[in-house]
């Protein structure tokens, strides 16, 4: 009865439903909980049928082809009962993309995907592109294509969105890194969700390319299964693990066939760390391939901002550098924010542990960290593991006690880094409340010792 049955009215769902019905498509809508007032407010407007708190099945089952938001696992009851019906399931992407002729940069990855898919649409644009920025950033795909014309999108693409994704082709293909992740989604084999971020590469043609890393021991075993990766470039933090794109120690050097030959120091990128060189190395070189020039990308990398809560520089205050990443909830993340920064480190860490192994993280810690103050509710994990290694650990569950308590352990030059490789709902909403009311707390005590200072003179 319907073309087109839509499950989730979240953003990906959502647009949708409007490209298909934009196209002149049946479409229904169906949300297990209730849909977020501006979704239902444009359903409404666009004359969408749709339902909330529930699920008819028959309505659904009647469906030439489903949309599943990403969200909902394969594991789900309805979907099981979609799929035993021989109804076709897939993501928003993958339905999307029939109704564009643009190019595509799609950007996977464990860590890392948001910041490459934007620091790559920042110098796709820099270039001179039409260029789009979609997937798991900004606005839904879907939406986009109604009336935007671009030439290229940019799109971060999740494994649950791989999982839906099946003629979809990336022009140009990045697989950042690969480290246990969301292994409740993937009936806790590794191996499952391996095979998910594969998925990206799984209609590259010969004219195509694969940006991948040079480093990574998952990604490396698994291209190894492959007979031959003849468009594959991958990047290295040394000349030894890839020739043509790699780190020499102080710049980041592209040899990349016909394209020319670039180098681009370390100390001009925007973003610090090497997490951030692999990054910025793998976008640089999708939009050398796109056909984006030297002297334009180097202007862009001038600019660029990242989005906040990743190794977020806050302030300064009286010689002592405030960072806020929040986002770094895992303890791989932590570990390349300590090689952000070189200066003694005041780490604010803790929150929800989801299985942290923190022996990951002993040697820079015990290089690095002159005092811990753990943020949690719940820290003896945290505590008994650096009590040897770190002499000053402290707790609080206040934020404004914990940025006068950062303060009172730093001293000129030091950093205060919050990084907390936990989750943030023991105390917060999530994690860009936690990155939010750090920062707000850090520029509150700011204010307060410049008034101060005004005073005493
Ligand atoms: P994602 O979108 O994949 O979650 P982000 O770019 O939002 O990745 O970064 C998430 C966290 O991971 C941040 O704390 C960031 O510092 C860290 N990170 C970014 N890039 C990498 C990388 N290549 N390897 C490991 N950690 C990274």
């Amino acid at each position: 009865m319907f073309d087109l049955v839509i499950l989730g009215a979240g953003e990906s769902g959502t647009g949708a439903a409007l490209l298909a019905k934009a196209k002149g498509m049946s479409v229904f809508v169906s949300d297990k909980g209730s849909i977020a007032p501006n979704y239902r407010k444009e359903l409404e407007a666009a004359d969408i049928l749709f339902e909330e708190n529930g699920h008819s099945d028959e309505l659904i089952l009647s469906a030439t082809e489903v949309v599943k938001s990403p969200g909902i696992p394969e594991s789900n009851l309805l979907v099981a009962k979609i799929k035993a019906k021989g109804i076709p399931v897939m993501d928003e992407l993958e339905f999307a993309s029939r109704f564009t002729r643009a190019k595509f940069i799609g950007i996977t990855g464990s860590n890392g995907k948001t910041t490459t898919t934007l620091l790559c649409h920042h110098l796709m644009q820099a270039c001179g592109f039409s260029v789009g920025l979609a997937g798991n950033v900004g606005k839904s795909l879907a939406r986009q294509v109604i009336t935007d014309n671009f030439d290229w999108y940019v799109v971060e693409i999740s494994s649950f969105q791989l999982d839906g994704m099946h003629e979809f082709q990336s022009d140009i293909a990045i697989l950042t890194n690969i480290t246990p992740d969301h292994l409740d989604r993937y009936d806790y084999k590794f191996e499952n969700y391996i095979q998910s971020k594969f998925r990206i590469i799984k209609n590259l043609t010969p004219a195509q390319f694969f940006i991948t890393s040079g480093e990574n021991p998952v990604v490396l075993d698994e291209i190894n299964k492959y007979a031959a990766m003849p468009n594959m470039i991958q990047a290295g933090l040394s000349e030894e693990k890839s020739t043509k794109l790699f780190f020499d120690g102080s710049k980041l050097n592209f040899k990349i066939g016909t394209l020319g030959e670039l180098q681009i120091p370390a100390n001009a990128l925007p973003i610090s760390g090497t997490h951030n060189l692999m990054n910025s190395m793998m976008a640089v070189t999708a939009v050398l391939l796109a056909g984006g020039t030297p002297d334009k990308i180097l202007a862009g990398l001038e600019t660029f901002q990242n989005a906040p809560h990743r190794c977020e520089a806050v302030t300064t205050i009286a010689g002592v550098q405030f960072v806020n990443d929040s986002k770094a909830t895992n303890v791989d993340s932590v570990k390349y924010a300590f090689s952000a920064y070189q200066k003694p480190i005041v780490w604010i860490a803790g929150g929800v542990d989801k299985g942290n192994d923190y022996a990951e993280l002993d040697a820079p810690v015990s290089e690095k960290v002159k005092a811990i103050i753990c943020l949690g509710r719940e820290n003896a994990k945290l505590k008994s593991h650096f009590s040897k290694m770190v002499p000053v650990i402290l707790e609080t569950t206040s934020v404004t006690e914990l940025v006068e308590l950062a303060m009172s352990q730093s001293e000129k030059g030091d950093t205060v880094l919050l990084s907390p490789a936990c989750a943030s709902f023991d105390l917060f909403r999530n994690y860009e409340d936690r990155g939010n009311q750090f920062k707000a707390a850090v520029l509150e005590m700011e204010k307060k010792m410049s008034n101060q200072t005004t005073t005493i003179k």
